[in-house]
């Protein structure tokens, strides 16, 4: 027997909709790509997104067709997002900060059809204008289209203009595809995670639980990670939803321009990378500052060091949300909130869990295996192979791309996604990310966490940031290198890093040497190049090599 409810299809046009009836003063504020502060509404990005629908449609896009960006967080990238998405196009954010050659790719992999593009990305899109002939309009979101090379190229305000507000939404299956997003994979070639309508309304929803971001109609919030990196972490759907004021960084993502607009907007919630947000606590630090609203922030993307965690919590008194997840679990995988259980832990150890990943919203499961898909207990202590399911996880990559790992296994046994990262699950739940199952070193067939060194040595005296890959040992196989890259004016020194890991890691753990370098390579998304470091250090050879070669 079925149900007597009403059909209502869970399609992302709602969103801005609820926002347009409930929220329609409620403020958008960008930092534009052409500089000044933009202040809008929910009720102008509904109107220009009604218009963007049918300039779309009057370029010939049509239900599936994928439109691209390549632009930054702004009001403008709002209104094209939810104006191809309501009408059932199929919006493709591309990540800019990949390799022209990588962009051109992906959007021929896409057969984009439009591309919407920030000022700030004209060079790399007019090197590429030719080797992608499936773009057939691009429309420039900032800056001035008569600057422009690219052929046909027109303005946002022209694209807009004579259009009516009276759009066709929705209407069509909840599965319908919403959204696009490469992943920035470090092997093979990028592989498209395509979101669904449903799949982006009940992440969403997820995502903004009480326990998660818990965002309401009083909070101002400002996602610093972009459209671009998996949705901006689904604040693109949770502020409209919520009717909390949205307030968008555009380019300047450094230290002194975040801390303007927090300020300046009264931020409430923000959400990013570490990197970024060590930007910002040097900031506030090195200037003496104080946040007057933040109350709450979400780190992820990768793991939190303990120094950015005690930063915000002890010393500015702001609430840390730790995060895991990915983008192709649309990308919320757990939040690092803690059990009533803890309040009874002495500050350090509620510290110490909180620098774990965290628990399930409902809507993701997790489990963990071994190699063979074996269920590992859920101790806290064994490790294996995380894997997990749920109504906003990939279950196979666009156009079928990569079902396949390279030793032919199918990428979801039982029904669950294999995320490559390796974890503990304790009694409770919690989950801790032990390693990228890529870069565990594998020291005499035994494993050592990158990571948890990493998160240490980060927070040593005069270290900007810390990376260890596993460098070719004659005994071990493999053993740990620190590198490390020190503050402006700091000196750290090999003896100095070592005493700060001292008593805190087990001792076969100790990373075999400590190289310092001027900067360490940030992946795409603000995250450390472990291959772009495993490729500089290819030849190193460790002091502890070369006396075991001796000894053989
Ligand atoms: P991406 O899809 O580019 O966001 O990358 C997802 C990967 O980033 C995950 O599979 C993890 O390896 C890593 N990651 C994300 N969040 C965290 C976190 N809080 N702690 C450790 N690793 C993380």
């Amino acid at each position: 027997m079925l149900g007597l409810m009403q059909d209502w299809p869970l399609t992302v046009d709602k969103v801005i909709d609820h926002a347009k009836a409930n929220f329609p003063r409620r403020e958008v504020v960008t930092r534009s790509t052409d500089g000044p502060i933009v202040r809008s509404s929910y009720a102008t990005v509904w109107d220009h997104a009604r218009r963007a629908t049918n300039a779309l449609k009057a370029r010939g896009v049509g239900l599936g067709d994928r439109v691209a960006t390549l632009a930054w967080s702004t009001d403008r990238h709002m209104e094209v997002w939810y104006g191809a998405m309501n009408m059932g196009a199929v919006l493709h954010t591309v990540n800019p900060r990949l390799f022209p050659e990588q962009i051109a790719w992906i959007i021929n992999h896409a057969e984009d059809k439009v591309l919407f593009l920030d000022s700030t990305f004209l060079p790399i899109v007019e090197g590429i204008a030719a080797s992608i002939p499936t773009v057939k309009h691009f429309v420039l979101l900032s800056g001035d289209p008569k600057q422009s090379k690219l052929p046909g190229v027109i303005g946002y305000e022209q694209f807009l203009e004579g259009q009516s507000t009276e759009a066709a939404w929705g209407g069509f299956d909840e599965h319908t595809a919403a959204g696009l997003c490469y992943t920035s994979g470090t092997t093979g070639d990028p592989k498209g995670v395509l979101y669904s309508h449903r799949s982006n309304i009940l992440h969403a929803m997820m995502a903004n639980q009480t326990d998660g971001f818990g965002c309401g109609a009083a909070d101002h919030v400002m996602p610093i990670a972009p459209m671009f990196h998996a949705n901006a972490w689904a604040i693109s759907f949770v502020a409209p939803m919520c009717g909390a004021k949205l307030v968008m960084p555009g380019p300047k993502l450094d230290g002194a321009n975040l801390y303007e607009l927090i300020e300046g907007e009264g931020v409430t919630f923000i959400a990013g990378v570490p990197t970024v947000q060590l930007a910002l606590l040097n900031h506030v630090r090195d200037n003496g500052l104080k946040f007057s609203a933040l109350r709450r922030v979400a780190v992820g993307g990768s793991a939190i060091p303990e120094a950015v965690l005690r930063a915000y919590e002890d010393d500015y008194g702001v609430e840390v949300i730790h995060a895991w997840g990915m983008t192709e679990m649309s990308p919320i995988g757990t939040f690092g909130k803690l059990h009533p259980e803890h309040q009874k832990l002495s500050h350090d150890d509620r510290i110490k869990a909180k620098l774990k990943q965290g628990r399930a919203p409902f809507g993701v499961e997790l489990k963990i295996t071994d190699d063979e898909g074996k269920l590992k207990p859920h101790n806290g202590k064994d490790f294996g192979r995380l894997m997990v399911r749920g109504p906003a996880v990939a279950k196979a990559y666009f156009k079928n791309a990569g079902a396949k790992n390279e030793r032919g296994e199918c990428l979801q046994p039982c029904g669950f996604f294999d995320t490559g990262d390796v974890a503990t699950i304790d009694e409770l739940g919690i989950m801790q990310i032990t390693d990228r199952a890529k870069d565990v070193i594998k020291s005499g067939g035994e494993w050592i966490s990158s990571i948890d060194i990493e998160n240490i040595a980060v927070g040593a005296d005069g270290v900007a940031c810390a990376a260890v890959i596993g460098v070719y040992h004659p005994k071990w196989d493999e053993r740990p290198l620190l590198i490390v890259e020190p503050k402006p004016g700091a000196n750290p020194t090999r003896e100095h890093m070592l005493a700060a890991l001292n008593g805190k890691i087990a001792k076969w753990w100790t990373p075999d040497d400590v190289v310092f370098v001027e900067k360490i390579p940030l992946g795409a998304t603000g995250k450390i190049n472990k291959l772009a470091l495993r490729e500089m250090f290819k030849d190193y050879k460790l002091p502890t090599a070369q006396a075991a070669e001796k000894i053989t």
